[in-house]
């Protein structure tokens, strides 16, 4: 089930009362409904009834998928003791065994938690995708020195699959998108079978960072 709460607020434009729908959960097994709003970054706003500003909301919030085993904790600005406490609470209860393969997940922002469902929803593995964005970007950062993206993010459309340079345009003024190098995939997630780096069973950050940290050892 989902678990949801309602509170108040006030609006930060024009101070009118908002009645804001809280998701401490989403269940995307019981409420698709929920996760394709999820997926339109619909579901983390509230609309103001006085002046109809759009205002978007960022607090906790625990999606989970068990038909495809994916756990994904959303936390703005997450610090690793939350993580530890995170597994804590996961470690004090006894987990069935078919929750040991359970991709358990924490991310920082709802544009994170979109790109792990999408990752997940094609059978991907999010940490070679990790590892293709480093190597994009250093492919690009030959062309041009100066590209400095404020996030990278795996994508698809009809069109086929691509990276999102979020904070870089391309010539026409658009976000730059990189198609995304299915052999790069194939040959990381290789590499990463070898080295034994697909352990699963606890909540863990798989981003830049941890790409970065993984790339020095
Ligand atoms: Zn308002």
């Amino acid at each position: 089930m989902s678990i949801t709460r309602n509170i108040s607020g006030k609006c930060p434009k024009c101070s009118g009362d908002l009645n804001i729908k809280i998701w401490d959960s989403v269940n995307a097994v019981y409420h698709p409904e929920e996760k394709e709003k999820i997926m339109k970054s619909e579901l983390f706003k509230v609309e103001c009834d006085s002046c109809g500003s759009e205002i978007a909301l960022e607090y906790p919030c625990r999606y989970q998928d068990t038909d495809n085993h994916i756990m994904i904790y959303l936390i703005p600005d997450f610090s690793e003791d939350q993580v530890n406490e995170l597994n804590d609470d996961l470690e004090n209860i006894s987990m069935p065994k078919m929750m040991e393969e359970n991709k358990f997940r924490v991310v920082g922002n709802c544009d994170e938690l979109i790109e792990k469902i999408l990752i997940f929803g094609c059978d991907k593995r999010d940490r070679p995708i990790e590892l293709c964005k480093k190597k994009v970007l250093k492919d690009l950062k030959i062309k041009d020195s100066n590209i400095s993206p404020v996030a990278i993010l795996y994508n698809h459309n009809s069109e086929g699959e691509y990276f999102s340079f979020i904070g870089c345009k391309d010539e026409n003024g658009e976000v730059l998108k990189v198609p995304f190098d299915k052999e790069l995939y194939k040959s990381l997630d290789i590499e990463l079978v070898n080295r034994d780096a697909y352990k699963e069973g606890l909540y863990m950050v798989v981003d830049g960072s941890w790409a970065s940290t993984l790339m020095k050892q």
